[in-house]
């Protein structure tokens, strides 16, 4: 291995920001105690951390309305390798800052669903506010020579923040989600601002070439830059930021292992022969109004319609994790695919034969999601919008049994890469019932094909691959971050 992808290089010195860290922490008379969080970014910059034995600082699920600091701890406990550094915020400065600037204009917009968007002026405020502890706390933690990886979209503005105290810090940033067109982004009415903190960084990755497109096309209506797209590079006067496409990966090597654990397969079938259908489809997301989840109930509904051979013999097993309750935009969603469910299955069901549809509003652990991926012919990946959508790499990952299609929206990042899927446009619910049949139907050799296809992709670029590719860029030394070819244009 080169020594520069090597996390012990980083020796204390990385600094990982974040909403949301690797431990949810809670209080009882006096007392801290701690759990671990489970999510795609913990999976993701865990493991650069452990090894490079530096600090996350994030918000830890505490709130306080006095001005106490939050703890730093050393984690995990017992065995620690890394320093967690906790901001506690005000209740109400949270709720606006993340249920509302950053929930309720940023993600929207960024999903290219303005008319979920609520710009309001105190969710601003707010979130301002917000990224300035962020901030603060962040440069706390550094030292003169630390790298800050800031993360996603709830903490924009502390690139900038960072570099107006340090000009000379080196600031990395992953933005986790899609990046929306200028004529979509310029809705916001804080944009500019937004794009401002953005630019305070030295790098700026995202999970497709769309997205960073789009946001050179943004920074460029409101920023004098010089641009080499070729090299990936932008200058905003003097300052040079290197813009990459750089998708997150799963760890293969934990799901090759957990499709091979016999516990997990005899679950799969035990699953199979609990729903009692011949052709099971899957869809497994977050309830979130981006995963199309209506939509693909709907077109299930289409397909058993426009398919009566099927009636009966297909189920959609459809796992919801609940997701921002009490956030009117997701109650009504809640209510309206429940009554989805409902009215498919009072229109479908004989009361003999496999019952249409089935719906868990809960999470499962990651054995039990691996023996669903298992059990299922076909998993329903139909987002609206989705920034990458690992789940569908974790099927890939999981199908090591050689079967099993992807139906994917054209709409998901991953579809970038994955093209060897079904791919559908999840707006269009007959085309959709139509893909559901054909993934049914293909011949068994052009199923085995496409996935052989899909999990070259994702074995090559896994979690270990992004994290690599990421440390690379952020170990060099200074004058670093120099593009992949040589710079001519200067
Ligand atoms: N996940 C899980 N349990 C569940 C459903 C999902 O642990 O019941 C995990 C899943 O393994 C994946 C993540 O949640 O790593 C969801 O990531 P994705 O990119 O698909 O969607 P997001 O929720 O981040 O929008």
């Amino acid at each position: 291995m080169q020594s520069a992808l090597n996390p012990t290089r980083l020796a204390g010195k990385l600094v990982v920001v974040s909403n949301r860290g690797s431990y949810v922490l809670s209080e009882h008379n006096e007392l801290i105690t701690w759990k671990r969080a489970v999510s795609g970014l913990v999976s993701a910059v865990e493991p650069i951390l452990n090894s490079a034995h530096g600090t996350w600082v994030a918000w830890c699920g505490r709130l306080s309305n006095n001005t106490k600091k939050g703890v730093k701890i050393a984690v995990p406990p017992g065995a620690p390798r890394y320093t967690l550094q906790e901001v506690l915020l005000d209740e109400e400065e949270y709720n606006d800052y993340y249920h509302g600037f950053s929930n309720s204009c940023l993600w929207p917009l960024a999903h290219q669903m303005i008319d979920k968007c609520d710009f309001q002026r105190k969710y601003w405020w707010a979130y301002r506010k917000v990224n300035h502890q962020f901030a603060r706390a962040a440069m706390e933690a550094a030292g003169e020579d630390s790298i800050l990886w800031v993360h996603d979209y709830h903490l924009t503005l502390v690139p900038q923040l960072i570099r107006r105290r340090f000009p000379g810090a080196k600031i990395a940033f992953y933005w986790h989600i899609p990046f929306p067109p200028p004529d979509v982004f310029s809705v916001l009415p804080w944009s500019r601002q937004v794009l401002h903190g953005l630019l305070g960084n030295d790098l700026i990755a995202f999970h497709t070439r769309t997205y960073l497109e789009n946001f050179i096309a943004c920074a460029k209506k409101y920023f004098s830059l010089k641009v080499n797209p070729e090299h990936g590079l932008i200058w905003l006067g003097n300052r040079r930021i290197t813009v990459r496409a750089l998708p997150v990966g799963v760890n293969w090597q934990r799901f090759e292992q957990l499709a091979g654990d016999p516990e997990v397969r005899a679950r799969a079938q035990q699953i199979r022969q609990a729903i009692g259908a011949e052709h099971l489809f899957l869809g497994v997301d977050r309830l979130d109004y981006t995963k199309g989840i209506a939509e693909r109930i709907k077109a299930f509904g289409t397909f058993l319609e426009k398919c009566p051979q099927y009636q009966g013999k297909a189920t959609l097993l459809q796992i919801a994790v609940p997701s921002r309750n009490g956030v009117e935009a997701y109650d009504r969603l809640k209510e309206e695919v429940e009554r989805l469910v409902g009215e498919i299955n009072g229109r479908y069901d004989r009361g003999y034969g496999a019952v249409p549809v089935r719906y868990l509003h809960h999470s499962l652990n990651e054995k039990e999601l691996v023996a669903h991926y298992l059990a299922a012919d076909v998993l329903l990946v139909t987002a609206l919008r989705d920034g990458l959508n690992l789940v569908a790499k974790e099927f890939v990952a999981a199908r090591t049994d050689g079967r099993g299609v992807l139906l994917l929206s054209q709409f998901a990042g991953a579809a970038e890469e994955l093209k060897s899927a079904v791919l559908a446009n999840p707006y269009d619910i007959v085309q959709m019932a139509r893909r559901m049949k054909y993934a049914l139907e293909m011949p068994p050799e052009e199923k085995q094909e496409r996935l052989r296809t899909l999990q070259q992709i994702v074995k090559n670029k896994d979690s270990r691959w992004w994290w690599q590719a990421h440390l690379k860029l952020i170990s060099l030394p200074h004058g670093w971050l120099t593009p992949e070819k040589s710079i001519a244009a200067n």
